[in-house]
């Protein structure tokens, strides 16, 4: 059998099993978007990584190295947002092909510095080896929260609204940009830069685990209809998608219909919005969507309904349901 047939995340349940019983009952393990671990009474560490490839996840010649060290950590720092965590470490290893210039690997390092100087998240340490070829980076994050406040995939529950704060297919019209169009309008440049630098959504996520109302909750990294799937499987439930309520920018809108490309499938399917998805009791959605808009001068955006079911997502457009091709990124296929 080779790895296409069963893709990444088969893979990831095949061996997940044979870790499950080496864990302690209060460690959280594969399976959400950090793994969460006991540290005292009051906090909890929570811990992710994530592995940058050249040629699969970035083209060299197509980001700035300054833009690439600012998303690498960003990417990872998405995860630790989507768990409502306050990161506070991280550790960089790098494989590096021995043509590259120092001047790439001193803005690559500026572009790492500038992020982790926002986020107060300083670089602690990691590896660097040679690399034949391609340019690999692996990013570890460490971040903590109050004990109890994680949100997990698990937590959705019947009749929650779902919530995204932000725009969808961003990041994957700007990809379409760099691989398909020489367009250098500022809107092209717009969803580039939305691509090269996402910004995670660490403030946002930190105030949504204040909130009771607040139950499921991840990052949008592979697009809604594979992140939304992995909320549905964990929490043991279904939902109904109005594409029509989906968020885009006027940038997007504008390409998109210049390119005739499909709007639904870049925003469902397109993945790296590195937004927040997330689901809240229906009795209080409104109140914390104000109170959201409140805090942050910004809107967030209700798209659809957890139902009871088994994991199904059905979209509906113009009160039609409709099908959508392609469900989600697989980074085997
Ligand atoms: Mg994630």
């Amino acid at each position: 059998m080779q790895l296409k047939e069963i893709g990444e995340f088969g893979f990831i349940e095949r061996f997940k099993p044979w870790f499950g019983d080496l864990l302690g009952s209060d460690i959280t393990g594969i399976g959400d978007d950090c793994a969460i671990l006991p540290m005292n009474d009051e906090e909890e560490l929570v811990v992710t990584t994530d592995l940058l490839m050249e040629n699969i996840h970035f083209l060299r010649d197509a980001i700035t190295p300054n833009q690439l060290g600012y998303k690498s950590l960003a990417v990872n720092l998405s995860d630790i947002a989507a768990m409502g965590a306050t990161p506070i470490r991280s550790f960089l290893s790098i494989a590096i092909p021995k043509e590259i210039e120092i001047e790439f690997l001193d803005a690559f390092m500026l572009g790492y510095r500038k992020i982790s100087a926002k986020y107060a998240t300083p670089l602690l340490g990691g590896d660097t080896t040679k690399s034949a070829k391609d340019l690999a980076i692996n990013v570890c994050v460490i971040g903590k929260c109050r004990k109890g406040t994680a949100r997990r995939r698990s937590m959705a529950q019947a009749g929650d609204i779902i919530y995204v704060t932000g725009n969808l297919g961003d990041s994957a019209a700007g990809l379409g940009l760099i691989l398909n169009a020489a367009n250098k309008s500022p809107d092209a440049q717009y969803l580039i830069d939305k691509h090269h630098q996402p910004e995670p959504r660490i403030n946002e996520g930190q105030f949504l685990a204040t909130q009771h109302a607040v139950h499921a909750m991840m990052d949008i990294s592979d697009g809604i209809a594979s992140d939304l799937y992995h909320i549905l499987k964990a929490s043991g439930k279904s939902a109904e998608i109005n594409l029509d309520l989906l968020p885009h920018s006027d940038a997007f809108t504008k390409i998109v219909g210049k390119y005739n490309w499909n709007a639904s499938e870049l925003a469902v399917a397109g993945g790296e919005d590195y937004e927040l998805l997330f689901t809240v009791d229906k009795e209080c959605s409104d109140q914390l969507k104000s109170d959201f808009e409140k805090q942050f001068g910004k809107p967030l955006f209700p798209i659809g309904v957890i139902a009871e079911g088994t994991g199904i997502i059905t979209w509906q457009s113009n009160g039609k349901s409709i099908s959508m091709g392609k469900a989600g990124f697989n980074h085997f296929l």
